[in-house]
């Protein structure tokens, strides 16, 4: 019981993290229209806030969130200091506190024990939980990232780390450019409000709002918004069912421009090992999330008279849907490792064969998702 204490939030006012946001938020946002008005605005002045503005939330994104917390790929040394120097910019705390909380989030999701849980309120997910709320952290759950010498640095010396990435350096280019103020305003002050609340967004809006595409059971959702404000993350319904995933939009077209990052990192060799969930596990989510949408729709219906006919009935065609997904699977498994342990030529029959039961196996299944996506139609007439 004792040790479960640790994981509990308590009530206590955290005064320097309230001046703190509530000063870099007036300035930033107040502020800086004001000296706009006055002293105008030149070139180094928006190359440097626009710097900050990729590179502070990216090293969030890339390396406290995917790299660091959930250990979705591996990097190279210099990789990982440059996701801690410029995360630290963030000032979102250091990363080994950050990869802490975050991985208690996901374990205890909506729970007591989730340190921003939106079932305490949209605020409390969104900022209120830095607040308000002070909840000890237990380091029993990073004992990984421990072991690494520049993550407990940045750590132990956090505020070093901070003070230089995310304020010295960008006064210290402002001056040299001969726009000191000027860098305060835009490159620390509402650059860093900026970040923060898309940062708190992922919270408080993509556990309240969007598509639960993966698990319809997880106050998790997509949300394509901010997923545009966050380099990639809103899609948090798929990253909260599949996080060892080093993509949160999983599909080519969505922005996620942290998965595309990590890609480039391991075109260049200085990323590897990306993990990646097989699209046919990915597929099977989506199609149990939607069978379960289907049947809890048709149980709330009180004017169905024959419910568990039509029950049985979507059913059986999801059983057919999710035997014909792994048929499929089956086949372009067999078919890959033929293809990789290069038995015999392209050409030769065994290759043929193989990829003509896959195409086979992929017709049966696509038959199936046809009727399928008929069943409301079926279901109304039923009804
Ligand atoms: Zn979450
Ligand atoms: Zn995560």
């Amino acid at each position: 019981m004792a040790q479960d204490e640790v994981f509990f939030p308590v009530r206590k006012t955290n005064w320097v993290n309230i001046v703190f946001f509530s000063i870099t938020a007036f300035l930033g946002v107040v502020g800086t229209p004001i000296y706009l008005y006055y002293f105008g605005i030149s070139a180094s002045e928006i190359l440097l806030f626009v710097f900050y503005l990729i590179v502070a939330p990216l090293s969030i994104t890339s390396g406290y969130h995917r790299l660091f917390a959930h250990v979705t790929y591996q990097a190279n040394a210099l990789v990982r200091f440059l996701f801690l120097f410029f995360g630290a910019a963030a000032y979102e705390q250091s990363a080994l506190k950050w990869a802490s909380q975050h991985r208690d989030h996901h374990r205890y999701v909506d729970t007591e024990r989730d340190p921003y849980s939106i079932k305490k309120g949209f605020f409390h997910a969104h900022m209120g939980w830095l607040l308000f709320w002070e909840r000890p952290i237990h380091y029993e759950n990073v004992k990984d990232l421990q072991k690494s010498r520049l993550i407990s640095h940045q750590h132990r010396y956090y505020r070093i780390w901070s003070l230089t990435s995310g304020i010295l350096l960008p006064l210290l280019i402002g001056a040299l450019t001969g726009h000191l103020i000027g860098a305060f305003f835009l490159s620390v002050c509402l650059r860093l409000a900026l970040i923060h609340h898309a940062t708190f967004c992922i919270n408080s809006v993509c556990h309240a709002f969007g598509k639960a595409t993966f698990d319809i059971y997880s106050s998790a959702r997509d949300h394509w918004a901010t997923a545009l404000m966050t380099y990639g993350e809103g899609y948090h319904n798929f990253h909260h069912h599949f996080p060892a995933d080093y993509r949160n939009g999983v599909r080519w077209y969505q922005w996620d421009p942290t998965k595309w990052l990590i890609t480039l990192l391991e075109k260049a060799g200085f990323a590897w090992n990306l993990k990646r969930v097989s699209r046919f596990r990915i597929l099977a989510a989506k199609l149990t999330a939607e069978n379960q949408r289907i049947c809890d729709q048709l149980k709330t219906d009180r004017y169905i008279p024959n419910l568990q006919t039509i029950l049985t009935l979507v059913n059986t065609h999801y059983e057919k849907l999710r035997q014909a997904l792994s048929d499929w699977e089956r086949s372009a498994k067999e078919y890959q490792d033929l293809l990789s342990k290069r038995i015999a030529h392209r050409s030769d029959v065994i290759y043929q064969e193989a990829l003509y039961r896959m195409c086979e196996a992929r017709g049966r299944f696509r038959h199936s998702l046809t009727m399928w996506h008929a069943l409301p139609r079926k279901r109304l007439a039923l009804a």
